[in-house]
């Protein structure tokens, strides 16, 4: 069996692999991507964040991205019936990149991975990891191509960026339950020939369609639009029908997509995804570590997922590194640790949005500008800054706020009454 010898193996060419295995491979070290499906291939998280600009410059994909086109996003508009709550990247409390894209994952993910093989990296596509065997920090790894041909890598550090593959977590059993509870999306793309209805396409849209169940809508510069309706499996079981007839009673039973989309054509036939909340015990062991997805998926709402893996594979790449230099590294304070402060800030957002703690607080009239600033920089992913009290007491200030406000609001309307 033909075998390979190289610094650092990446499992996976997404934005996590991808990112990573440029910042090694900038560092002097000899690295290798191995990728399951052939390029361009589908994957859903349109969305970015402005967090994630920064992990992107790093790693030199700016310039490759800026070139394809893809449409800036500087907000993003939360909708509930006639409420409103529009938030501007501008407004943001964190100093950094206040715009980003919303973009195709197909055109995207091929242009960070053209790119970093442009730099030297080799990308093996439609070949995948299926062993994995650690000698101390070394590692042997079995790949297999499309054609069955199985070959061997040996490497002195594995970074696994294999998203919804788990690769690492699966081969070693360190698969843990989401603490969140499984939820189903379906969704397409739609030729949005009437989107002049609304002030898109610079941001992105969440609806609240009931209670738990809402609504993406993600405009893309080439004129078509992702649109995802998001909610708990029975919520959709009431529905009849194919996928595309569900997806189209839906898009009739909302009044904000009800005209816009009508008879909308759709690009392709809607999709389902369901149960993709999952995480790991840890993020790293002698001679790997999990970035991006394989670490933890929370949900789309806040549209945390890409810059989640950016910023995780640039903290990762940073430390392997380190460690490839001979120095030390405490994983569980330099990695695992402030990878779980973002992850658990998202995690506090998702559970007030689906519990409605947010709807209140997006939703109030005349918001306090200074809080409404330090919310947007979490919305757009500014999640490792502990100057921010909407960041270190994510717990806790979302519930707190909402309450104030209601007891506000309470107050006001029993003084009107006398
Ligand atoms: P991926 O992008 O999944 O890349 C992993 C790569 O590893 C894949 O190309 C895969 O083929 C490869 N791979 C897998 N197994 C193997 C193997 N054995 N060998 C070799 N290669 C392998 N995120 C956002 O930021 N914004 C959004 O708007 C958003 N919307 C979402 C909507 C839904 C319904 C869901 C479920 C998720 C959404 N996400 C969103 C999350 C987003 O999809 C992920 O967080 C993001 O793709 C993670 O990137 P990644 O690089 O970690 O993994």
């Amino acid at each position: 069996m033909k075998t390979e010898q190289v610094d650092v193996l990446v499992i996976g060419a997404g934005p996590a692999g991808t990112v990573a295995a440029s910042i090694i491979h900038q560092a002097g070290y000899k690295v290798k991507i191995v990728e399951k499906m052939k390029f361009p291939r589908f994957v859903i998280g349109e969305s970015l964040l402005p967090r994630s600009m920064d992990a992107l410059n790093e790693a030199g994909f700016i310039d490759a991205i800026k070139a394809k086109g893809f449409q800036e996003k500087f907000g993003a508009k939360f909708v509930k019936g006639d409420a409103l709550c529009d938030f501007t990247f501008k407004e943001q409390y964190t100093p950094g990149w206040t715009w980003t894209w919303q973009v195709t994952r197909a055109d995207f993910d091929k242009t960070l991975a053209d790119t970093v093989e442009s730099m030297g990296v080799p990308v093996a596509y439609e070949t995948t990891v299926t062993d994995i065997r650690f000698n101390g920090s070394d590692s042997v790894t079995t790949i297999e191509d499309k054609d069955g041909n199985k070959s061997t890598i040996e490497a002195r550090f594995i970074v696994d960026g294999s998203g919804y593959g788990r690769v690492i977590p699966r081969l070693f059993n360190l698969e843990k339950n989401s603490s969140l509870q499984p939820r189903k999306a379906l969704f397409s793309h739609t030729v949005d020939t009437r989107r002049s209805m609304a002030d898109e396409p610079n941001r992105i849209t969440a609806v609240v369609h009931k209670k738990g169940v809402w609504i993406w809508i993600i405009p893309f510069s080439t004129g078509v639009t992702s649109l995802g309706f998001v909610g708990d499996p029975e919520f959709f079981a009431q529905y009849p029908g194919t996928d595309e007839e569900v997806y189209r009673a839906l898009l009739e039973a909302e009044p904000y997509t009800r005209e816009r989309f009508r008879d909308v054509e759709l690009v392709f036939e809607p999709r389902v995804l369901q149960s993709w909340s999952a995480t790991t015990d840890k993020f790293y062991g002698d001679g790997f570590v999990l970035t991006g997805n394989v670490t933890e998926f929370l949900d789309p709402i806040f549209s945390s997922g890409v810059t989640l893996a950016c910023v995780s594979s640039q903290t990762a790449a940073k430390l392997v590194i380190k460690k490839l230099r001979g120095e030390d590294v405490d994983w569980e304070k330099e990695y695992m640790e402030p990878t779980l402060q973002g992850v658990n800030t998202f995690r506090s957002y998702v559970m007030a949005w689906y519990e409605g703690t947010l709807d209140t607080i997006f939703f109030k009239k005349d918001a306090d500008p200074v809080i409404k600033g330090q919310i947007c920089s979490v919305l757009a992913g500014y999640v490792w800054d502990m100057s921010n009290p909407f960041v270190k007491n994510h717990d806790t200030a979302l519930k707190r706020l909402a309450r104030t406000i209601e007891l506000t609001e309470k107050l006001k309307s029993s003084s009107e009454i006398e």
